[in-house]
């Protein structure tokens, strides 16, 4: 009969490479920890031979040793045993490599459970070493863990670590420095390696990434600059009289935005330094398993080695691969420090960043045209993205419905120069020309995976989409890698969720933690010049996760008391929650489309996460004057089919 393997039968968080650890030390298994709690002497029972298949006590001895030696964090275990579970999953949620090896599963495992209650004193499973010493069972592990005894023994290793660095982050932006941070104030040697490609059009920018260069800073402070004009037409009504002629200054916004941004790229710049986190402005690409080459933007390179590595590179905006485009158009990346006002502009997309672009340079007084190919805001409510769409065309913007670009083609040179766009429909021959200064090209974004050499160490991405798929604790399938932020697959994209996932795996893996990323009802704001705000279900997948008969929709329009004097339209800012019947009418979905969306819906968030009804919100008292309060009065149920506009103030 063949002899046996034993071997870990299976590595979860591990890699299952023995003896190839860096830091073996000589000796054998360490004495259990004096904090052990007694009452769990084995069951010495006299020795079993019959399961040797040749081979010796001594030598089975010698080979269970020699796994408990060689492995960081060893576990015998029972494939079946609910305690082994536990034990594994405390490992996997701490993001430490571990094997086991599945006594059921082995044809000696009864012999090799006698031999770990001799080493061990200890006969059940599931038998966890950690750096050699025996924790115990399931019960001393968890309560090494929360003494904090098992991260100490887990760090012995890492102390001793051969790694330049206990963790690279590769990309410097919200999820990468939330996560480099954290781990470096639990005491780890970190690096991030940041760099920015420049755009087709030749813009780059500093360390922090696209929300505070290119993203959510620059955009919402634009969107204030066009909500200060709005602001300035109302205020005559409100009794300012202003005689000078009320334009804007492009450039006068752009230099003041972009001292903002220079000032918060210093920011983290010093704030990685006081951390005593390494920062590089250079280019991450891994060659070897624990190892990833930095190269400069004078082409230098040098080599780092890490325990682990967090990718937390991003997205870059989507070029469309017709001609001209990559010439001609600008994205999101040019933008925000473009030198001169883009003039009549052409906005080729449908979603967050085309809307909100679309939005604000309108609202700077531009003549502004959408693209649409299919559907606003796809994902969203889409009554509500309908919403938006009709007060922004109220508002000047145009909408070209159905259509996509073919061509750009330069007419002119200048800043802004002419470009002629051909488009045509996508339901039929037709095509259309015009001519535009500037066409901002909104069409999604790519993730930056595929030139980070993931293939070379066996990272798997989504070859479609270049996203990557991570388990519950965003670990990739190489566990040593784990990944943040936009590039995750199925997450969504936003900045606070990049930042709280790189702070929590942090944690976790270097301060014992067990607290996952919650990436259930995370709240987002649309900044139209009407903001919509949302946060759970749209209507449409209400509907289809839990039926329309189990459902109650209230809603009502309402007319913000600002607007009254300034004689806006009183039908046009939109509440809606979307109730569950089935569970004691709990808020499944809330959208707002009003002003300040964004402040209102943060805080009815919160709410929904302690579990928010329809009761709950009945029985809140609301602060008048404000728009939140409707919340609290919402009456007219959409299946009455009540009128719901409203007449006066
Ligand atoms: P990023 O912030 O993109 O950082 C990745 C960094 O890695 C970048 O600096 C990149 O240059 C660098 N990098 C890439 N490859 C490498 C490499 N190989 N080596 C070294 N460095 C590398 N979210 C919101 O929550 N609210 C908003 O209002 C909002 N507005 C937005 C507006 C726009 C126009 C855009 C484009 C996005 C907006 N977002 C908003 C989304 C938000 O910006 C992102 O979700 C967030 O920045 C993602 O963070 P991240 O850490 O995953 O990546
Ligand atoms: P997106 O949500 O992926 O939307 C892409 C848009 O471009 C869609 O309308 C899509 O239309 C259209 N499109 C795609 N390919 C096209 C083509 N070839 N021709 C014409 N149209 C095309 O991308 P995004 O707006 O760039 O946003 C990216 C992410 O950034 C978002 O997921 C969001 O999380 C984040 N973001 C957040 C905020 C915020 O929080 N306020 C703001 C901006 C961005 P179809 O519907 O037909 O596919």
């Amino acid at each position: 009969m063949a002899q046996p393997p034993l071997s870990p039968a299976k590595t979860s968080a591990g890699q299952g490479k023995l003896g190839t650890g860096p830091n073996r030390r000589p000796g054998g298994v360490r004495g259990a920890p004096k904090s052990s709690p007694p009452g769990r002497r084995a069951r010495m029972s006299p020795p079993d031979t019959s399961h040797l298949s040749g081979e010796s006590r001594e030598q089975l001895r010698r080979r269970v040793l020699g796994l408990i030696d060689d492995n960081r964090v060893m576990i015998f275990s029972k494939s079946y045993c609910p305690h082994s579970a536990r034990v594994k999953e405390l490992f996997s949620s701490l993001g430490v490599a571990f094997n086991i090896l599945e006594l059921d599963q082995i044809d000696n495992g009864a012999t090799v459970q006698e031999v770990l209650a001799e080493i061990s004193n200890q006969r059940t499973v599931p038998n966890i070493f950690v750096n050699k010493v025996h924790m115990g069972g399931c019960d001393r592990t968890l309560q090494a863990h929360q003494s904090g005894l098992l991260q100490t023994l887990l760090q012995e290793e890492s102390h001793e670590s051969t790694y330049d660095y206990d963790l690279i982050v590769i990309g410097g932006g919200s999820g990468g420095l939330s996560c480099a941070k954290e781990a470096a104030i639990w005491g780890k040697k970190v690096m991030v390696l940041d760099f920015v490609v420049p755009s087709p059009q030749g813009t780059f920018w500093g360390l922090g990434g696209t929300c505070v260069n290119v993203g959510c800073i620059p955009k919402k402070l634009m969107h204030q600059a066009a909500l200060l004009g709005q602001a300035l037409q109302d205020s005559r009504k409100f009794g300012w009289e202003c005689n000078q002629q009320v334009k804007h200054n492009w450039k006068t916004m752009i230099e003041a935005i972009q001292k903002h941004i220079g000032s918060l790229n210093w920011h983290y710049k010093s704030s990685l330094r006081e951390k005593a986190v390494t920062y590089v402005n250079s280019y991450g690409e891994f060659v070897a398993d624990h190892k990833i080459k930095a190269t400069n933007k004078k082409g230098q390179e040098a080599c780092f080695t890490a325990a682990n590595f967090i990718i937390a590179t991003g997205e870059r905006p989507r070029y469309l691969g017709i001609p001209g485009d990559k010439e001609y158009c600008i994205t999101s990346d040019d933008l925000f420090s473009l030198r001169y006002c883009p003039g009549k502009t052409l906005v080729v997309g449908a979603s967050y960043v085309a809307l909100e672009c679309a939005g604000f340079l309108a609202g700077l007084g531009l003549d502004v045209t959408v693209m649409v190919r299919s559907i606003l805001l796809r994902g969203f409510d889409q009554e509500m993205a309908e919403k938006v769409g009709s007060f922004m065309e109220k508002n000047g913007v145009k909408f070209l419905r159905k259509f996509i670009p073919v061509m750009i083609q330069q007419l002119e040179r200048g800043s802004p120069g002419k470009l002629k766009v051909v488009a045509k429909s996508t339901e039929g021959q037709e095509t259309t020309e015009d001519i535009y200064n500037t066409v901002l090209l909104a069409i999604g974004r790519e993730s930056c995976t595929r030139k980070l050499g993931l293939e070379k160490i066996g990272v798997k991405i989504n070859e479609r989409s270049g996203k990557i798929p991570v388990n519950d604790v965003e670990q990739t399938n190489v566990p040593h890698i784990y990944a943040v932020g936009d590039v995750l697959e199925g997450k969504p994209e936003l900045t606070p969720v990049a930042i709280q996932a790189g702070k929590l795996l942090a944690r976790r893996l270097f301060a014992g933690s067990l607290q996952k990323c919650d990436y259930i009802n995370v709240p987002t704001t649309v900044f139209t010049p009407l903001e919509y705000g949302c946060c759970g279900y749209s209507e449409e997948r209400a509907v289809e996760v839990y039926s329309k008969k189990n459902l109650e929709v209230y809603h009502t329009l309402f007319w913000p008391l600002e607007w009254t004097v300034a004689d806006r339209d009183n039908n046009t800012c939109y509440a809606k929650i979307i109730c569950n019947r089935l569970d004691n009418d709990r808020v499944i979905g809330f959208h707002i489309f009003g002003p300040n969306a964004g402040e209102i819906t943060q805080g009815f968030a919160a709410a929904m996460k302690c579990g928010l009804t329809k009761q709950l919100l009945d029985s809140t008292i609301g602060i008048h004057p404000t728009c939140g309060e409707v919340f609290t009065s919402l009456e007219i149920s959409k299946s009455s089919g009540l009128d719901i506009s409203q007449k006066g103030c």
